[in-house]
């Protein structure tokens, strides 16, 4: 089911479970703010997910209500992640946010795509 922009956090959705340990991943980084793990079902050699350890439902729910120090962190995670060699041939950043873009986790997370030439882009 697609998440609707505006629907209350979910406390035991998937990448919740994956923040409190009870849930593998393959963990790439963690900090205070932030953790990023393999994607389950990768649709490039390197597919990243960067997510806030904050309860947020979208990119929406983030830019509203998340503080200074959260964004700045989920910024600098991505752009730590991104300076790995693996990615030193480009990479591809998405947030699927909410029903028509095809959210499926009800959690904000970044998709980071690499490892090979993305092709076609929508826009
Ligand atoms: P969305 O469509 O932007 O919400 O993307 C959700 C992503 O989460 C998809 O690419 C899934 O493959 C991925 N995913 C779902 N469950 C897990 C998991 O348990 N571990 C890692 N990735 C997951």
């Amino acid at each position: 089911m697609t998440v609707d922009i505006h629907q209350p956090y979910d406390d035991n959705n998937i990448f919740a479970r994956i923040i409190r340990g009870e849930i593998p991943c393959k963990k790439v980084f963690e900090n205070d703010q932030v953790l990023a793990f393999h994607d389950i079902n990768p649709q490039a050699p390197v597919h990243i997910l960067v997510i806030p350890k904050g309860r947020y439902v979208s990119w929406d729910d983030f830019s509203e209500k998340a503080s200074d120090t959260e964004i700045a962190a989920l910024t600098q995670a991505v752009g730590q992640i991104s300076r790995d060699p693996a990615l030193n041939n480009g990479y591809r950043l998405i947030v699927n946010c909410g029903h028509d873009a095809d959210q499926l986790v009800p959690h904000l997370h970044i998709h980071i795509l690499s490892g090979k030439e993305l092709g076609a882009k929508l826009i």
